[in-house]
């Protein structure tokens, strides 16, 4: 057949492109090999961008925070096998994290499964776990609406990964351009609305408190809900707390955030709006001591199995959060009322936030050397650009910086996230670099880093210098995970005995020089151990705006947090 035969053909590599493109994919994270490689280059040739990272899992954590940032997925491009096994960590996080991600795993040739082929594995079962969806196409054919559905269930609902398998077979296919369907791109999620008789409830639960708090989680940055919860914030006059990610969706800086007196306002209010905020570890399950026993939540979430978790909510307001926060507004809106800002309740907040703002600037201030956690992250505050992204992970570094740093923009800050995983730093922090350079030229990215966080991602700093992201990393050295030892204590500690049967688990080597990680790739690198030394070293790398830096920032080994009211994580205190 002379017709069939002349006709136009198209390699399944490109066929798998042209379906990522279609449906608005802008970045593919990933590392090549058999048998993706052709994909990566088809990608490339529509226009997509590529970044070749050093393992999988970064890649993973990249892509995940692209579909954070962007609300479109990243695409992760794996391998067979160890490939697609490695991004497993970026999927669960993502998908623990509510975020849309797109991976893409090569597996060997159809017609050698279960033969014991080349990094042969379950893929599409391993995935479940860790997706929402997970599956191979069943033809080159189909690839285009797999594709699609992928894309469209990691953003509808809540979002979550996606999981597409392409065999071996089918990157190099040949086959008629005529034979490939066109599927549209996928709609951005339909957007819904509570029940109007919830919103009622909503709005007179929330005039008739008299300890308010509206706490602002990721989901709400995720919805792009800043203008209508600030609204809400500024009309009504009440307290809110954002949670680590929620942070910048309203200013961290505005007079109504009480983020300095945390536990005091989770432990004392009697009425809570959670706008996209989980009541799990991260918010001490909603229950006593952390609460009041009779504390009303209401709860805002678009997942309706979230609803009742762990306890009973006074309304649940099922919908997108933008939109029910202005079915609120509306509602609110029918008769006068503000929160009185001069209420026994705000002087509660105020007073503890005085008290703990007064704590850390006193940590802070103190001169001794090494330096504590307050005094850098002080130093750093003063520096930092407003509209920089904060990429942050570590166990003390994420939890004082956090404190300290500001966020005055929504989806400005990346860190540890629901899962608490450790080693997303770099990824995200290339993620933020990428969407800074396509949509705010100029903008920064700070990612600050403890030194055991720093470790397990550590080799992207040559993916930083090869892609030439001014990304500044500055790693808060204390020698160790928690803590560590001085080179003194140390040395003496190796002098009779071998280390492995000595030094604590939780040590690192000391003084080490992070930094000529940095240098080795032809980026800027700093040792600090004063104050002065970090202001003059952070103002450099801020200058520099075309090269990245990495400040090793020495603090004392055994620096803590300042006393907490209660401990974090022990289950009698929950
Ligand atoms: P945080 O860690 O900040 O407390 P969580 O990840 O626990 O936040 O909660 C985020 C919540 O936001 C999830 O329950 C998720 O279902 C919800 N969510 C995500 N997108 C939307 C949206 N557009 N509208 C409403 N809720 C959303
Ligand atoms: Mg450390």
């Amino acid at each position: 057949n002379f017709a069939e035969r002349s006709e136009e053909q198209v390699s399944g590599a490109k066929v798998i492109a042209q379906a990522l493109k279609t449906q608005d994919v802008e970045y593919v994270f990933g590392i090549v090999g058999i048998p993706v490689t052709e994909i990566a280059i088809a990608a490339q040739q529509l226009g997509i961008k590529y970044i070749g990272m050093r393992n999988e899992q970064a890649a993973c954590y990249a892509a995940s925070a692209i579909g954070y940032l962007t609300g479109r997925p990243g695409v992760c491009l794996v391998v067979s096998g160890p490939g697609l096994i490695h991004a497993l960590g970026g999927m669960a996080n993502a998908n623990v994290n509510c975020w849309p991600l797109l991976v893409i795993g090569g597996s060997p040739e159809r017609n050698q499964e279960t033969m014991g082929a080349f990094q042969e594995f379950p893929q599409v079962e391993a995935c479940r776990l860790y997706t929402k969806f997970s599956a191979r196409p069943s033809s080159i054919e189909a690839v285009p609406f797999v594709i699609e559905k992928a894309v469209r269930s990691s953003i509808y609902g809540r979002p979550g990964a996606c999981y597409v398998d392409i065999p071996a077979d089918f990157v190099n296919l040949q086959v008629n351009v005529s034979s490939i369907k066109d599927v549209e791109r996928c709609m951005s999620p339909p957007i819904s609305m509570a029940e109007t008789s919830a919103v009622c409830t909503a709005a007179s639960v929330i005039k008739n408190a008299k300890q308010p708090l509206l706490i602002i989680g990721k989901g709400a940055a995720y919805a792009h809900a800043e203008e209508s919860i600030q609204k809400l914030v500024e009309q009504y006059k009440l307290p809110f707390l954002p949670t680590p990610m929620g942070k910048g969706v309203v200013p961290d800086n505005h007079p109504y955030c009480v983020g300095a007196a945390r536990s005091r306002a989770l432990q004392f209010a009697d009425v809570i709006v959670l706008f996209g905020a989980r009541l799990n570890w991260i918010l001490h399950f909603g229950l006593p001591p952390r609460y009041q026993p009779d504390v009303k939540f209401i709860q805002v979430d678009i997942c309706a199995e979230e609803l009742g978790n762990n306890v009973k909510p006074a309304v649940t307001l099922l919908g997108d959060i933008n939109a029910v926060t202005k079915q609120l507004l509306e509602e609110l809106d029918k008769t006068p009322w503000q929160y009185p800002p001069e209420s026994k309740w705000w002087k509660t907040l105020r007073e503890k936030m005085k008290s703990n703002e007064a704590a850390s600037k006193e940590l802070a201030s103190r001169e001794s050397l090494p330096m504590n956690y307050y005094t850098v992250f002080y130093h750093v505050q003063e520096q930092l650009p407003r509209d920089c992204f904060v990429v942050s992970e570590g166990a003390n570094t994420m939890d004082i910086g956090r404190t300290v740093l500001q966020n005055y923009l929504p989806r400005h800050r990346l860190d540890a996230g629901t899962f608490g995983t450790m080693g997303v730093g770099l990824g995200f922090a290339i993620a933020a670099a990428m969407v800074a350079k396509d949509r705010s030229p100029g903008q920064r990215v700070i990612c600050v880093e403890g030194d055991s966080a720093f470790g397990f991602s550590g080799m992207e700093v040559e993916t930083i210098c090869r892609y030439n992201l001014p990304i500044i990393l500055l790693v808060v050295n204390n020698n160790g995970i928690y803590q560590g030892f001085d080179t003194d204590t140390w040395k003496e500690m190796l002098k009779f005995q071998d280390a492995a049967s000595v030094v604590p688990p939780m040590c690192l080597l000391p003084n080490s020089h992070y930094e000529q990680v940095m240098t080795a790739f032809g980026g800027k690198g700093y040792f600090v151990q004063t104050p002065e030394e970090l202001q003059k070293s952070l103002r450099q790398s801020l200058a520099d705006t075309a090269k990245p830096s990495l400040i090793n920032i020495m603090i004392e080994p055994q620096a803590t947090r300042k006393t907490q009211d209660f401990h974090w994580l022990t289950r009698s205190n929950m």
